[in-house]
């Protein structure tokens, strides 16, 4: 896909506000915790190779990303530091990854057969972690029996390095900890029949971290509170206060490329869904649900200047039309998303108005956007 550049339309990433997030995510931790940015999906939508080595810079230990290729793309990047692959890989990659030194999660004995295979061909060892479902439903041993196999199998078998052993949670956003308590018991109770010992034990995604539910893990696998993002956003809910003051990296900035006034009666975007009821003043933004600026946002209001304005009719695939309370000059500039967590407009108050969470509203803007770092 062709980003565009020239085009009066760009995502912009805060990377201050990254540096702080980051800082602020470290300085959290409890003693001998490491952070580990999650960076898969290109950084949540903000720019994964852009922004590793500033995490980096502001303390990051390693990274966590969803695939190979997005590791792969960050030791082009040029990112020395620990990186793990969150997601199962196909056995055959053992080998790309190891050659990588890329980590991978395991949830399988016959996984790790195959790896082996590959792995001995090229005289490689991978560094793997094991995968625990303790509540999820997703990846992960949840057998005790299938798990002791597994432990057997690693005994002295040096085309592994037990690296690590965790478990994800399904609502340490939530102010009810039973569900949380629950996986953190299962969790336990898979460990203990663990005898070879893996070199970091982790459970801690930002939630955790960010609203201290006490448990101990060696990593924090800290995503969507580096970006600025609190995560417990579900639509509509009253979030949960974090520990520390997040401050959202993105926005979303376009100008008005056309402007025009159109009478009582006259229809606006496909179907017309939106008739004027007098005189209205229109303007037109260029951007559309090609970019990741979905239908759903029909309604929905941006700032121009200092109004917020309705989006009137359908969005279009590349454009989209704005009621104005006035005439305004083409060239002026459009806020589609604010950084300020506070304004009507933010990535939480958007995901509110297309009923989900503010991770796919970010992750669904696309890479025709331009990216513009600022702040540096
Ligand atoms: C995405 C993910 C994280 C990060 O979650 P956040 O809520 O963004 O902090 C941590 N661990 C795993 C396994 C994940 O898939």
């Amino acid at each position: 896909m062709i980003t565009a550049v020239n085009r009066p339309a760009a995502l912009h990433i805060n990377l201050a506000a990254i540096k702080e997030n980051t800082r602020q995510a470290k300085a959290h931790l409890k003693p001998g915790q490491k952070l580990f940015c999650v960076v898969k999906a290109n950084a949540y939508g903000h720019g994964a190779a852009r922004l590793a080595p500033v995490m980096e810079e502001a303390g990051a230990d390693g990274f966590c990303v969803a695939m190979l290729d997005e590791g792969l793309e960050l030791r082009r990047a040029q990112i020395v530091k620990p990186i793990l692959v969150l997601g199962l890989q196909p056995a055959e990659e053992a080998a790309l990854a190891a050659a990588n030194d890329i980590s991978l999660p395991v949830s399988s004995l016959d996984w790790l057969k195959e790896a082996e295979k590959v792995l001995r061909k090229e005289g490689l060892q991978l560094k793997i972690h094991l995968a625990i479902d303790s509540g999820m439903g997703r990846i992960g041993f949840s057998e005790d029996e299938d798990f002791k196999a597994v432990n057997e199998y690693l005994q002295g078998n040096d085309a592994f390095f037990v690296e690590g052993m965790f478990t994800h949670f399904a609502s340490a956003d939530s102010a009810d900890s039973s569900y949380f308590d629950y996986q953190v018991k299962r969790f336990k109770h898979m460990e203990s029949l663990l005898t070879v010992k893996p070199k970091w034990i982790h459970v801690d995604n930002t939630a955790a971290s960010l609203f201290d539910k006490d448990v101990a893990s060696d990593i924090v696998r800290f995503g969507i509170g580096l970006y600025g993002l609190n995560p417990s956003s579900a639509p509509g809910s009253q979030d949960l206060e974090p520990a520390f003051a997040l401050k959202p990296a993105m926005s979303f900035v376009s100008e008005l490329t056309y402007v025009k006034q159109i009478h009582k009666g006259y229809g606006v975007g496909y179907g017309s869904t939106h008739i004027a009821e007098e005189d209205e003043w229109i303007g037109t933004v260029p951007v559309g649900y090609a970019d990741g600026w979905i239908r759903k946002f029909q309604g929905f209001k941006v700032k121009v200047v200092d109004t917020y304005c309705p989006i009137v009719g359908r969005v279009c695939m590349d454009q989209f039309m704005v009621l104005l309370p006035k005439e305004v000059p083409a060239g002026t500039p459009v806020e589609l998303i604010s950084a300020d967590p506070a304004a009507p407009n933010s990535l939480r108050r958007a995901a509110d108005w297309l009923d989900t969470i503010h991770y796919e509203v970010a992750c669904q803007f696309n890479d025709r956007l331009d990216r513009i770092y600022d702040n540096e």
